[in-house]
């Protein structure tokens, strides 16, 4: 069965669509079959898997509001290994549109039915908020991926994301849960990364992964190139790193972790 995994976290800036984009690819170099849908109007996913923004033809934005099919607007990336589907700013209009239309919660989990007999995973990138867009990228997702910046307000705002996947849960999609929380930027030269790393793992248990992503130039160059760090530095600490966690991802399988967020 399909694996939905949303990237979310509502806070900025802590390595979301760095681990949509490496995760896609080091998931497919294990033979999956891997779509990234990137749902945020901001498109760094698509240009991070080497696609011009602001050239796009259909987009995630048109697929919402039913004026392309999922299929077309779909990019197979062979040079990737993943197939895309990008966004860029008509996102957000696209969000405007949907909020007084019918079913809108549900507008990506439907555009995504199609993909599901054809791939094994399927990886949201989602955008630094918890708008309506972030409500249909909870309510299409099997599970949740929540990367955390290991640093001193990590855990700040970490409570409205999982009271608002709570809420999903209880409303609009039963079976969500959160399949694992990610520690990203990690500097072992820093104290305090140190310590906000260590109490994560006390705090939330099996909930966080093993794998930790370290604070890697390699990882923060790769976009700039169009290439995921796969592709642009196979040997480097955070390549390898996000292949550790494609390890992880796979070895739990369907296994719901205790979900230890309370
Ligand atoms: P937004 O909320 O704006 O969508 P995000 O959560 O998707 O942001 P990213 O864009 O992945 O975060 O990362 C933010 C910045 O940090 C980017 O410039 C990215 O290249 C850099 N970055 C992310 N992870 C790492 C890392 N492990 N090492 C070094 N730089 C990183
Ligand atoms: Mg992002």
């Amino acid at each position: 069965m399909t694996k939905i995994l949303a990237i979310a976290n509502q806070k900025g800036g802590v390595g979301k669509t760095t681990t949509a984009v490496n995760l896609a690819a080091s998931l497919a170099a294990t033979g999956k079959r891997v779509v990234l849908a990137d749902c945020d109007p901001q498109g760094n996913a698509t240009s991070g898997s080497g696609i011009n923004k602001f050239e796009l033809q259909d987009s995630l934005a048109e697929v919402l509001l039913g004026q392309c099919a999922t299929n077309t607007a779909l990019l197979k990336l062979e040079k990737v290994g993943y197939g895309l589907i990008p966004a860029n700013d008509r996102l957000t209009a696209a969000e405007m549109a949907i909020m007084g239309r019918d079913q809108r919660e549900f507008r990506l989990r439907q555009a995504l039915s199609p993909l599901q007999a054809h791939c094994d995973f399927i990886l949201l990138d989602c955008p630094p908020s918890l708008s309506i867009l972030a409500v249909n990228t909870l309510a299409a997702a099997t599970a949740v991926i929540i990367p955390i910046q290991c640093e001193y307000y990590a855990l700040e705002g970490l409570s409205s994301l999982t009271n608002t996947i709570d809420r999903i849960r209880q409303t609009i999609n039963p079976d969500l849960y959160i399949a694992g929380i990610l520690r990203t930027m990690y500097d072992p030269r820093n104290n305090l990364t140190r310590d906000v790393a260590t109490k994560l793992q006390e705090h939330f248990k099996e909930l966080v992964y093993d794998s930790i992503i370290p604070r890697n130039i390699t990882l923060a160059e790769a976009p700039s190139h169009g290439l995921p760090a796969l592709q642009y530095d196979k040997k480097a600490r955070g390549t390898q790193a996000y292949l550790m966690l494609a390890g992880e991802v796979l070895r739990r399988g369907s296994r719901k972790p205790k979900q230890n967020n309370g």
